[in-house]
């Protein structure tokens, strides 16, 4: 895997991350089939940002580009200082298929990042943070994360509250750990905890 340190020229200055401050790694696409790093910089000034928003930049080659890097991003509203964006070239709206080297490198990252920020609290499309239908929805996030970290997994901390709550009579079906909760699942959990 590539990476490859943007020279992009910002316009200002840019604030640090402080990395224990990071909770969420947030995956867009750039709803665009190709472009360089070069064009999403002048893009973003002409939006009237300091330049380049997402933190690094993933082309379908599965080179990796550090946009803001270890800066504040300018990518997902709300998760600027706690958050890390990763852009992925193409529009997955369109595009239906995610290239093997791209694929492999947002892996790679996910597992990399997930050990510098300490305290990830969850990992998802910007569509989870935000109304927005980036990163597309041909872009199955859920299996990326799932591959990202299935390693993880059976160290998971949260397995001790799953075995223990199975003891009391919860029924769990999927030892799965960092997936988001729907509001259903939700009543599920109270309408089985009030009985
Ligand atoms: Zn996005």
């Amino acid at each position: 895997m590539n990476i490859i340190e943007s020279k992009l020229q910002f316009k200002g200055e840019l604030e640090k991350l402080i990395n224990e401050n990071v909770y969420f790694l947030i995956i867009h696409h750039i709803a665009k089939e190709f472009a360089t790093i070069e064009d999403i910089h002048m893009w973003h000034l002409e939006a009237g940002y300091l330049g380049c928003g997402y933190n690094e930049y993933i082309k379908k080659d599965g080179t990796v580009y550090i946009g803001r890097g270890n800066h504040h991003g300018a990518q997902c509203f709300g998760h600027n200082s706690d958050g890390y964006g990763i852009a992925l070239e193409g529009d997955f709206n369109i595009e239906t298929a995610i290239s093997n080297e791209q694929y492999a490198s947002v892996i790679e990252r996910l597992k990399f990042h997930k050990l510098v920020f300490r305290n990830i609290k969850s990992i998802g499309g910007h569509n989870i943070f935000t109304p927005t239908d980036c990163p597309g929805k041909y872009l199955n996030v859920r299996n990326i994360v799932n591959d990202a970290y299935k390693e993880d997994k059976k160290y998971h901390w949260g397995m001790k509250h799953l075995v223990s709550l199975r003891k009391k009579g919860y029924k769990i079906h999927d030892e799965r750990f960092d997936d988001y909760i729907t509001r259903a699942e939700v009543f599920a959990i109270e309408d089985q905890r009030r009985d």
